[in-house]
């Protein structure tokens, strides 16, 4: 998820590293560290917060060798602190090692290796795996680490170095990217190619499944069968602007992008199909308090608050537990009615937003049970709530958020789910449910494949000053955020509206300067919002419909069609946002605004 740098060579390892991991500052971290080997020895530093910190402690401990690992952390298992940061060594501390990622099945694991003698200083996934190899170790390192994965479920970036089996570097990969930069015989490893497309632009990156073996001789490449694997190398194109962010022109686009991955991200190790249930780590300490709870608060901001709308209408629908959302900037300073049966659920990305940590307190104070669904591990808000949910997406750099908000929309059906198994959902449709969630990274995928003809409906509605944003039930809340998005990058006036609330007043604000994006799915209120878009035709408005695959009717009202594949209703939204992001990004760039940087805002809003 954040940055790992790997290096061996002629040179001194330890500026290289650091040079590495400063180059993937940008993507957001809480901690770093790194190990240098010399001979038999492997000597390692780490430190929460910024590289400057690590760099003191280099300053005071001469890091001595040529070859080396080093990794940036944006925690997902265990809080922020020295322990916790990367690498991680073993009992013997001879194999040192960095990770990116999760390990879905670590807690399986790490009672075994216990019961079996090994001793865990961290908190964090990653851990099993260096206990793993360890366990295997009988003096070649690829061996024992292609052992331990065969173990291991989950996405993993891993680099790992050994004393005992020096001047060498073993890389392996599932669903986390690494790859290799070649300069003559040195090699330099990372995460991402914008670390070290200052030092070399020939790199090679691992596959799936891949296993590299680096030396000063050079680099074998096997699968998990030990069979011998052709890699081919590549030529980097990039500047180093271009590569900090992936290649994409803006951070915003390069997350939104990103959503096929983070969706997965916040599934991993989550969903159990067979039995059509969740298991959320955060929750399970308290299941029989929850059982009890028999109302729902959802307090948020902003767009978080959006995606609570979407969570107030599921959690009823199918868990059954009646929910009502609320702003935290209102919620905190209003009387709300609170007792013993409710329980309150805060959502934020940052885990710092003022207003909803203000509302959290206040509701700690008065006893009643507070949740979490935050993506920043350690923050304040997932300290303070009794009990939470991460979203495990990586950092988010964009200001207006995209992949956290699809995030928080999966997070809160696996929510649903937990509920709803305990109460009034069926096992089959729990296993729909679970099966339907496993398929939405390749269904937003092709979503994405859309985006030219995205970026040129953009350009056609460039010329518009005013949007309105309409939808119903699931997607009613969709317009909300659709009609924020614009506003937040392409400084458009957008209203988002319920569709059947649009004839109580805004319906008079259309003419055929006033376009409306309708958000119109064959689901169960297809016919009511069609109606409601018949009504904007007949005042001349210019529609831009999202429709559901295959349906040719809509083409009756209007020729714009961004067309999206059928999913199970309540889960449209998490999909259904994607192209309203891309519309609003490439409105945003048409007209010449810096949508990384939008004008008075701040990504994370810590002041009332
Ligand atoms: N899951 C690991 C941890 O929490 C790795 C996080 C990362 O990718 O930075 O330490």
């Amino acid at each position: 998820m954040c940055g790992i740098i790997g290096y061996l060579g002629k040179q001194e390892a330890e500026p290289i590293i650091l040079e590495g991991l400063k180059r993937l500052e940008y993507r957001g971290y809480d901690s770093s560290g790194l190990s240098v080997g010399d001979k038999n020895k492997i000597t390692m530093l780490k430190s929460v917060g910024p590289i400057e910190n690590l760099e003191k402690l280099i300053a005071t401990n001469a890091l001595v060798g040529n070859w080396g690992i080093g990794h940036t952390r944006w925690a997902t298992h265990g809080a922020v602190t020295q322990e916790n940061a990367h690498p991680h060594t073993d009992c013997q501390k001879n194999i040192f090692l960095v990770h990116n990622g999760i390990i879905e099945n670590y807690q399986q694991l790490k009672e075994q290796l216990i019961k079996e003698g090994h001793r865990f200083v961290s908190e964090t996934d990653t851990e099993v795996i260096v206990h793993l190899i360890e366990k295997f170790f009988q003096g070649n390192l690829e061996k024992a680490v292609i052992q331990a994965l065969k173990l291991i479920k989950g996405t993993y970036a891993l680099v790992v170095i050994s004393r005992d089996d020096p001047e060498k570097i073993v890389v392996a990969k599932k669903s986390s990217p690494v790859l290799i930069g070649l300069n003559g015989n040195e090699y330099i490893i990372a995460s991402d190619p914008s670390a070290i497309v200052s030092y070399t632009k020939k790199i090679i990156y691992l596959d799936d499944d891949d296993v590299a073996v680096v030396t000063k001789n050079g680099i074998q490449f096997t699968n998990l069968n030990y069979e011998i694997l052709t890699k081919k190398t590549q030529t980097l194109e990039w500047n180093l602007n271009e590569a900090q962010k992936g290649g994409y022109p803006h951070f915003m686009l390069k997350e939104i992008m990103e959503q096929p991955q983070s969706i997965k991200n916040s599934l991993a190790g989550r969903v159990i199909e067979k039995d059509g249930i969740v298991k959320l780590g955060g929750l399970e300490n308290i299941k029989a308090r929850l059982q009890e709870i028999k109302r729902l608060i959802i307090v948020a901001c902003g767009s978080s608050y959006f995606a609570g709308l979407v969570g107030e209408y599921l959690l009823e629908e199918y868990a059954g537990i009646p929910t009502k959302v609320e702003y935290a900037s209102e919620f905190r300073y209003r009387q709300p009615v609170l007792d013993k049966e409710t329980a309150v659920l805060f959502i934020s990305q940052s885990g710092e937003t003022a207003d909803t940590l203000a509302a959290l307190r206040e509701v700690k104070r008065r006893g009643v049970l507070t949740l979490g669904i935050v993506n920043v591990v350690g923050s304040s808000i997932s300290r303070e709530t009794d009990a939470g949910i991460y979203n495990h997406i990586g950092p988010e750099i964009g200001v207006a958020t995209t992949k956290a908000f699809t995030s928080q929309l999966v997070i809160l059906v696996l929510i649903t789910l937990f509920f709803g198994r305990e109460r009034q959902m069926s096992f089959s449709l729990g296993q729909a449910f679970c099966q339907e969630l496993y398929s939405l990274p390749a269904l937003a995928e092709k979503i994405l494949a859309q985006r030219e003809n995205i970026e040129n409906l953009a350009q056609k509605y460039k010329k518009y000053h005013n949007f309105l944003y309409l939808g119903r039930k699931y997607n009613y809340p969709l317009a909300l955020e659709g009609a924020l998005k614009l506003k937040e990058i392409a400084y458009l006036h957008a209203e988002g509206y319920s569709a059947g609330e649009m004839k109580h007043g805004p319906i008079a604000l259309i003419d055929k300067n006033f376009p409306t994006v309708g958000i119109v799915f064959q689901d169960s209120v297809y016919k009511k919002t069609i109606s409601n878009l018949e009504e904007i035709k007949t005042r001349q408005g210019p529609i831009l419909a999202l429709a559901t695959e295959g349906d040719e009717e809509i083409k009756k009202i209007t020729h714009d069609v961004i067309y999206l594949p059928k999913i199970k209703e309540p889960l449209m939204p998490i999909l259904a946002i994607i192209p309203l992001q891309l519309l609003a990004y490439y409105l945003g760039v048409s007209l010449g605004y810096d949508v990384d940087k939008p004008r008075n805002l701040a990504k994370s809003v810590t002041v009332e």
